[in-house]
């Protein structure tokens, strides 16, 4: 029995379009995602072997392909949810997202700087990573990072609630070497929804790592 699935696509493969072509969220899902799905399974198993055998030479690549692999799995499980084809715009407190709204502007000081920073971080990773807003829970505060492959360039703790993915297998069928375009379009497909129940969410377990008395 596996222990990872892949989710199901929250919308048909075209309900991105124009922004993100259908073939790209097929690949995207269907291949690329599902690797990482299998991946993160058959790293368990071959971490279960080692300890059988107490092989432990291999504990430390293993140790790595677990990291990235479930790692890659978490971030298109929350980046698939990230979008939807009637999303965009700033989140607004009419739509019942102001309180994210609020964290964002306490946060980064205003909207603009914040979708400035976390476009520029998307589009200046070198070789494969992300873009990420994430819930920082020692601070209680909403910070952005450039993380590298899947898992790395991150703060432990953090919960990531709006990611970019930049890998060239998200964009590039469709804008070629083209990534600051790419970012900047995706904004016109964020579901500002999916992001607020997701800092709600993170919120709420604000005392998860237990560092202060
Ligand atoms: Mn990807």
């Amino acid at each position: 029995m596996p222990v990872y699935t892949l989710p199901e696509l929250p919308y048909d493969y075209s309900a991105l379009a124009p922004v993100i072509s259908p073939e790209i969220i097929e690949l995207h899902h269907d291949k690329h995602h599902a690797a990482y799905v299998k991946g993160a399974n058959d790293t368990l198993e071959q971490l279960a072997e080692a300890r059988d055998k107490e092989a432990w030479r291999s504990v430390n690549g293993l140790e790595k392909n677990l990291a990235f692999h479930l790692s890659g799995h978490i971030l298109h499980s929350v980046y698939w949810t990230n979008m939807t084809g009637d999303g965009g715009g700033e989140p607004l407190a009419a739509d019942g997202v102001g309180d994210l709204a609020d964290a964002l502007i306490e946060s980064f000081g205003s909207f603009a700087g914040f979708k400035a920073q976390l476009t520029k971080a998307s589009a200046t990773t070198q070789g494969s990573g992300w873009g990420a807003l994430a819930y920082e829970p020692l601070s209680g505060r909403l910070v952005i990072e450039q993380v590298y492959d899947h898992q790395g360039n991150a703060g432990q703790g953090s919960v990531p609630i709006l990611v970019f993915d930049a890998w060239e297998h998200a964009f590039y069928l469709q804008y070629k070497n083209q990534k600051v375009d790419f970012i900047e379009a995706m904004w016109q497909v964020v579901n500002w929804q999916d992001v607020a129940r997701r800092y709600e969410a993170a919120k709420s377990r604000a005392d998860v790592l237990l560092l202060t008395p």
